[in-house]
């Protein structure tokens, strides 16, 4: 493995890195920052976490700080794209903590938040563009935004760009940039559509791949606790009295849950907040930096609001609804045990969630170990097992699968009357 310096990154960046105290660079960032600094296309397969962030953004540095060029107004050199607002954010973050001794200008173009700060940067001239598809259109459709000076082009998260429907975004975006330029498309996985997607964008990638999508970070400690959904409130408040839980990323399912979860947390004195798709961009922001400061302990997610966040010591992430994608689970515990530390990632499963937990087995290539230490362990056979053991055992089974199919009619009624907001 080389180091910063052997690289040959310009003393700026060096001493940056110094600064943000990286000693050596991560897998992907060995891989990803040579070829890219020799102005190659490059497909990189990482998950957040692994320093994909440093790995894209090190090298554009390098190059448009040895371009030396003066900022255009309107025509970034540089444009990122990231699928969420927070990460656009987070990504912006770093770029400005690398580049603190460079003469380049870079900003975030995000939707929630006024267009007008974003129109005045643009026009004033910046250097490095990190946009969400939605506002970069915006502004391009409005005249503050053109992309025909782009150099390089990065997408980050591709394939959550894809599960999150910008594929029409992005093609539109690609279509404005110039044919002449560096390309470089991160994922965490690599479905079939985001390969049509790489093959399209990119001209004889070099391939930079760390932990395959299916080895969940072997640092984080995984437990599944058994219990009855109506039990999942109380057996997280209980678990959130122990200390050692410095700072919870708890991940519901719905917006609703994500509320309800963080309301009741708050109840009991607990500082948590709440961030999902339908709070506006600034209660988000704010939440999330409280959560970084430590000024709360707990913050409830939904998934797609929670990607990308990048907070550091997470000591616990737990799943109080078990996600129903199980990529999503991977992403989810990569949240804790971020760059090199330890991480704990505790999962509530209820019994219509256990085929849920299956799937997640099946992707992580793991069994996720059962703790049974806390007082609603509930090991109730799941409908499948239930149906198993009629077949053997006649008598008893006829009691439980009616008394079960009952319960399932009650929560049916309950969930009816409830409506939960999907996720966003
Ligand atoms: P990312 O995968 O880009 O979200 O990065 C995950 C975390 O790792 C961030 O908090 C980075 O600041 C940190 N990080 C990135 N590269 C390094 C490095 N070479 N040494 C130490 N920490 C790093």
């Amino acid at each position: 493995m080389s180091d910063f310096q052997s690289i040959g990154l310009a003393k700026p960046i060096l001493r940056a890195l110094e600064s943000e105290g990286y000693t050596d660079p991560t897998p992907i960032q060995d891989q990803a920052i040579t070829p890219m600094m020799q102005r190659k296309d490059l497909l990189g397969i990482a998950q957040t976490g692994t320093g994909k962030t440093a790995a894209f953004a090190l090298p554009t540095l390098h190059l448009l700080a040895t371009g030396a060029k003066k900022a255009l107004r309107r025509e970034p050199r540089a444009l990122i794209l990231a699928p969420t607002r927070e990460l656009a954010g987070q990504i912006t973050d770093s770029i400005h903590a690398y580049s603190k001794e460079l003469p380049l200008r870079s900003m975030v173009a995000v939707g929630g938040v006024s267009i007008r700060p974003q129109m005045q940067k643009l026009n004033r001239g910046v250097h490095i563009l990190v946009a969400t598809p939605g506002r970069l259109l915006d502004l391009m459709e409005q005249g503050h935004a053109s992309l025909r000076s782009v150099q390089i082009f990065i997408l980050d998260e591709a394939d959550r760009m894809l599960d999150m429907g910008f594929i029409h975004d992005v093609r539109k975006i690609a279509a404005q940039l110039p044919d002449h330029r560096q390309t470089a498309l991160f994922s965490a996985t690599m479905p079939r559509n985001v390969k049509g997607l790489a093959d399209k964008l990119l001209t004889n990638p070099f391939l930079a791949e760390v932990t395959p999508q299916a080895t969940t970070v072997e640092k984080i400690e995984q437990q599944v606790l058994f219990v009855p959904q109506n039990k999942k409130m109380q057996l997280l408040i209980e678990m959130l009295s122990d200390k050692q839980i410095k700072r919870a990323l708890v991940f519901a399912r719905t917006k609703y849950g994500a509320n309800r979860i963080s309301e009741k947390i708050a109840r009991t004195g607990i500082h948590a907040d709440a961030i999902h798709g339908n709070k506006s961009q600034n209660a988000r922001q704010k939440a999330l930096d409280k959560f970084r400061t430590g000024s709360i302990r707990v913050l409830v997610a939904t998934d797609i609001a929670a990607r990308g966040i990048d907070v550091e010591g997470i000591t616990h992430v737990i799943n109080f609804d078990l996600p129903n994608e199980p990529e999503n689970y991977v992403h989810r515990i990569g949240r804790t045990a971020r760059a090199g530390r330890q991480g704990v990632a505790i999962s509530f499963c209820q019994v219509n969630e256990r085929h849920y937990l299956k799937s997640i087995e099946k992707v992580i290539r793991q069994t996720v170990p059962v703790s049974n230490d806390h007082p609603y362990h509930d090991e109730q056979p799941s409908k499948n097992e239930a149906k198993n053991k009629k077949s053997h055992a006649p008598g008893i089974n006829k009691v439980k699968m009616k008394q079960s199919s009952k319960s399932r009619h009650r929560r049916r009624n309950r969930n009816r009357r409830k409506k939960p907001k999907l996720a966003a």
